[in-house]
C-alpha cells in the first residue's frame, strides 16, 4: 500500500503522527479524538487497515469488534462510571469521513446529546 493510500488512523497506529493514546492491545489502539463531542471522546480502531467499516469487521473477525467494544467499556468504566454510548459511522452519508472502522466511546454528560 503506498503511503497515500494509507489510512490517518494507520499513520497514528505506527507513530508517525502523534495523537493521545489511551489504551492499546496488540490488535487495538485508542486515542483522544481530535475534536471532541462530549467530556470523554475517545476513538477505538483496530490496527489492521483491513476494514473500511463495523459491517466489514463483523463479518470477518467479529472477535476483534469484540475486543474493540471491551477496550471502549474499560476506558469508559475508568473515566465516566461504565456509562457510555458507542458509534460506528458507516458510509459518507452516515457521517463517516475516515475508512478505516473506528468506535466513538462518547461518555460523560450527554444530556446535550452530542452525536459523534
Ligand atoms: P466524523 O468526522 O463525521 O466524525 P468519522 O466517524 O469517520 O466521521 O470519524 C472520524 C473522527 O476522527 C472524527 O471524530 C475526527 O475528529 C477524528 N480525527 C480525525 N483526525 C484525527 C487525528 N489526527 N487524531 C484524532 N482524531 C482524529
Amino acid at each position: 500500500m503506498s503511503d497515500s493510500e494509507r489510512s490517518i488512523f494507520a499513520r497514528i497506529v505506527s507513530r508517525e503522527i502523534p495523537a493521545t493514546i489511551v489504551a492499546e492491545t496488540d490488535r487495538v489502539i485508542a486515542f483522544e479524538d481530535i475534536a471532541p463531542k462530549a467530556p470523554v471522546h475517545v476513538l477505538v480502531v483496530p490496527k489492521t487497515e483491513a476494514y473500511r467499516n463495523v459491517t466489514e469487521l463483523a463479518a470477518a473477525e467479529p472477535d476483534l469488534l469484540a475486543e474493540v467494544v471491551a477496550v471502549g467499556s474499560r476506558i469508559a468504566a475508568e473515566r465516566a462510571g461504565g456509562d457510555y454510548r458507542l458509534i460506528f459511522n458507516t458510509g459518507e452519508s452516515a457521517g463517516q469521513t475516515v475508512f478505516h472502522v473506528h468506535a466513538h466511546v462518547l461518555a460523560g454528560d450527554l444530556s446535550e446529546g452530542s452525536l459523534a
